[in-house]
């Protein structure tokens, strides 16, 4: 489609390559992520839930493919560049430290005076700095598309006022872009509430007063009565996906006929067009709070966040005090980058058994 991102038109790498005789611009980018260590390790860190809570619910790398598995979906109807779609989705979480957003709380609050810590702008720096062991290049040499969703949601953690596009002056993503932020939306919420069912953190009865849940737990009954309640968990959770990808689908083709979207340059100076319609943006957003309020503030999550936090805590204070414990490569990068800099960098791209052992044999005396 015209309002699809083509490779032919792409701005390009930083540090220009020859073309590859059979594999486009951004199916290397999605190699060069799938093969990276960064990449790899999301098997081992947390999502929301840590490693010692069970071995059913999502790690940051299954969720990372869930995310481009439903991305992939919504940018096939939409007809959009799937191979784009698919390496911003890979990328999208490369960025997260260890035990998830506790991890980055602490890595913020240790590096408060040196520019702060957020897994945006750190997916930015694997992506451009830190992952190098393959080539003779800083980073992964991405194209300047796929580096553009780590940019705007770090650029957007920056201002958070000013989110969304449209506005004076602003640029929206590229379509690609918002299609990943949504379907990672749409992912959380289904498999969060899926994790919490079956580590036990919420009953089914608990999830029938909240209307998205409910009313997807119609349409299966509808579709397939009689069902167990395991299985009938199950489908309500493939419900809740399905029906917010058909309503995205839905909703985006709608809107970009109505802004009259014809091109990339008219992406980019319209509102975000992917999105959820509003009847059912209002239960996603009640879903949400439900999950915030009962799900990520559960006491046995919270209680899994204390040993983490200090952890990292005390790796930080000691790194830095004794940077000649890093790993070489940390302390190069230290000389141009400081040294708390770089041990941010170490510490966030630990796995959460790493940092624990890690913890473990840098505090033993
Ligand atoms: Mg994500």
């Amino acid at each position: 489609m015209p309002y699809a991102m083509h490779s032919c038109d792409s701005l390009g790498r930083k540090y220009p390559e020859a073309a590859h005789p059979y594999r486009g611009p951004y199916q290397r980018d999605r190699d060069r992520i799938l093969h990276c260590a960064a990449f790899r390790r999301l098997s081992q860190k947390t999502q929301v839930f840590t490693g010692t809570m069970g071995d059913y619910h999502r790690t940051r790398l299954t969720h990372t493919l869930e995310v481009s598995s439903i991305a992939r979906t919504i940018a096939r109807a939409l007809r959009l560049n799937e191979d784009l779609v698919e390496a911003l989705a890979l990328a999208h979480d490369l960025g997260h430290p260890p035990f998830g957003h506790s991890g980055e709380e602490v890595l913020n609050e240790c590096l408060h005076d040196f520019g702060g810590f957020n897994h945006n702008a750190q997916g930015l720096r694997i992506c451009e700095l830190l992952e190098n062991s393959y080539r003779q290049l800083p980073g992964l040499n991405l194209s300047h598309e796929v580096l553009e969703g780590q940019q705007v949601r770090a650029a957007k953690h920056r201002t958070p006022n000013k989110t969304g596009g449209g506005g004076a002056g602003r640029r929206s993503p590229l379509l690609e872009v918002q299609v990943v932020d949504v379907a990672d939306s749409i992912a959380y919420d289904a498999h969060d509430a899926d994790d919490a069912l079956e580590l036990g953190l919420l009953g089914a009865a608990d999830l029938s007063n909240v209307p998205l849940w409910r009313e997807a737990c119609d349409r299966v009954e509808q579709r397939s009565p009689g069902l167990g309640d395991r299985h009938r968990c199950r489908a309500i959770v493939h419900e809740m996906i399905d029906w917010q990808v058909s309503d995205v689908i839905e909703n985006t083709i709608y809107l970009l006929a109505e802004n009259k979207i014809a091109n990339v340059e008219a992406v980019r100076r319209s509102a975000p067009n992917v999105s959820t319609a509003r009847k059912l943006l209002e239960k996603k957003i009640n879903l949400e709070q439900f999950l915030f309020d009962k799900v990520y503030r559960h006491p046995r999550v919270l209680a899994e966040r204390e040993p983490a936090q200090r952890a990292l805590r005390e790796m930080f204070t000691l790194l830095v005090k004794e940077p000649e414990k890093l790993p070489a490569k940390f302390r190069r990068l230290a000389e141009g980058e400081g040294v708390p800099r770089a041990t941010g960098d170490y510490l966030a791209g630990m796995t959460d058994r790493f940092a624990m052992d890690e913890h473990q044999r840098l505090t033993r005396r």
